[in-house]
């Protein structure tokens, strides 16, 4: 057993790290606080072949493994996690069911553009009466000669205000729950799809989240994926998998970041005559942070390590989901509270990162669900 990054993981991990403080960094707080996000980083980080780090470098990926993308996800949830959410969209479910499904064309007119940067993607398959029971959405994609007509509305899509294009979950055939399912590439400026509206968020301010709608929107026959109706669960399932060992990344980046504002918080405030971090107290909280923060990096690396040797990987996919979300809950708690009544207040970065990692237990299968999966998986 070997548990060290290789030499290129580890060069990667520097220059992303480099990257994130000091091309991304100086963004943050514009964008946090116009709830805009700072589109110039797709072309950016698309020129550099890290938007999308898993696709070939032919199509102008990275040629890179999971834990690469694991080690850019840390790293970027260190410095901010909506923007990190936004991008990482990109290299996942907007991207791969065309990759692993799409038909030259599309490939051509929607992912090599995507892959560079040129064009922003999002993935629409909630509703405002369909989250967790993603087999019940009602959006329907019905077949008019050699078009396809949607109606249906879609809610919480990230980078939905932005989106060049969307890859839209529709029911072809009803009658088959959840197996009736197409997907189909929506482009912006078809006739009937819009964004009717960008949504308010506690945290991740710098994501932009939107209400999609589809009005009698035509699309050619040619959009839908896979060249055949149904299967479309089947397309997004190890999109799914890979997405949840990537939450591994984000959670232990945010973990990491609160860790350290916390530790210099502690090390500068002074009560009783001491530094705060010279408690007993305080020192136990940092240590047990510490501790979960290895376990759950080395826990990530481990499963993304397993998926890149091929195998299946759902069940610890989903308990690294649940896990590293769950633990994060209690770190940030722990944080807020070694910060007192300044980590309250707005002036301080430590309630972004509580109000950003919150959400981790709640998207892309929620905590309940994870455990729905690991249950499933284990024959329970
Ligand atoms: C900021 C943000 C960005 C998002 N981005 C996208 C996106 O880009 N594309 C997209 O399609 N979706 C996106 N989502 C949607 C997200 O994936 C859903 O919010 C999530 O799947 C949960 O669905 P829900 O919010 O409808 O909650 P619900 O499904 O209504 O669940 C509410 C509660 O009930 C619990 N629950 C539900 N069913 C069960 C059960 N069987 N057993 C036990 N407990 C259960 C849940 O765990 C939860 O605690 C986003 C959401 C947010 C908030």
């Amino acid at each position: 057993m070997d548990f060290e990054l290789t030499e290129e993981h580890r060069i990667f991990q520097k220059f992303i790290r480099d990257f994130a403080e000091t091309e991304i960094a100086p963004l943050v707080e514009e964008a946090e606080e116009t709830n805009t996000f700072p589109r110039q980083l797709f072309k950016k980080m698309g020129d550099m072949g890290f938007l999308c780090p898993r696709y070939p470098e032919e199509l102008g990926g990275g040629g890179a493994d999971k834990i690469t993308e694991i080690i850019m996800a840390e790293e970027l949830n260190r410095i901010n996690a909506g923007i990190a959410a936004s991008l990482m969209v990109q290299g996942g479910l907007s991207t791969q069911p065309i990759y692993r499904f799409g038909s030259e064309e599309q490939k051509e007119r929607i992912l090599n553009p995507a892959i560079r940067g040129d064009k922003i993607g999002a993935f629409a398959l909630t509703e405002p009466n369909s989250g967790s029971d993603a087999a019940s959405i009602k959006t329907r994609a019905v077949r008019d000669g050699d078009q396809y007509v949607l109606n249906g509305t879609k809610i919480f899509i990230t980078n939905g205000p932005i989106c060049d294009y969307a890859v839209v979950a529709a029911y072809t055939d009803p009658s088959r729950r959840g197996e009736g399912i197409s997907l189909f590439i929506v482009e912006k400026g078809s006739p009937g799809f819009s964004c009717s509206r960008k949504l308010d968020k506690v945290g991740n301010r710098s994501i932009e989240t939107g209400e999609l709608v589809f009005e009698d929107c035509r699309v050619s026959a040619d959009k839908l994926i896979g060249g055949r109706e149904g299967g479309g669960f089947s397309m997004i399932a190890d999109t799914l998998t890979s997405g949840r060992i990537t939450y591994g990344g984000r959670c232990t980046g945010t973990a990491q970041a609160a860790y350290e504002l916390t530790v210099q918080y502690a090390k500068d405030r002074v009560q009783f005559g001491k530094p705060i971090i010279k408690f007993q107290a305080t020192r136990f909280k940092l240590a047990e942070m510490a501790m979960n923060i290895d376990i759950m990096r080395s826990y990530t690396y481990r499963v993304a390590w397993m998926y890149d040797q091929g195998k299946q990987v759902q069940k610890e996919a989903s308990m690294v989901k649940l896990f590293t979300a769950e633990t994060l809950q209690k770190i940030l708690a722990d944080s807020m509270q070694i910060h007192g009544g300044y980590g309250y207040m707005m002036e301080y970065p430590i309630q972004r990162f509580w109000r950003d990692g919150r959400l981790f237990t709640i998207t892309e299968g929620t905590s309940e669900i994870q455990r729905l999966v690991i249950a499933r998986e284990l024959g329970l």
